[in-house]
C-alpha cells in the first residue's frame, strides 16, 4: 500500500519536498511480506514545530 501523509496546512504549499518511508512487515509463519510506503514532506518536523510555536503565541 502507498499512502500520502501530509497535514491539512500542507495543501497548496509550494515547498512540498517529498520523501518516502517504507515500513515492511514480515509474517513469521508464512514468510509473506507486506510493505507500507508513506510519502511525506522532508520539512514535516520543522513545520510541525513552527505550527506548535505559532499556536502557543496566539493563545
Ligand atoms: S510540511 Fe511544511 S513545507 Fe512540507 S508541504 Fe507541509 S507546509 Fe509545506
Amino acid at each position: 500500500m502507498i499512502g500520502l501523509k501530509v497535514e491539512d496546512y500542507c495543501q497548496n504549499c509550494i515547498d512540498f519536498d517529498p520523501e518516502k518511508e517504507v515500513i515492511a512487515k514480515r509474517y513469521m509463519k508464512s514468510k509473506d511480506e507486506e510493505c507500507l510506503t508513506l510519502v511525506t514532506c522532508k520539512n514535516a518536523d520543522k513545520c510541525r514545530r513552527l505550527i506548535k510555536y505559532l499556536k502557543k503565541k496566539i493563545e
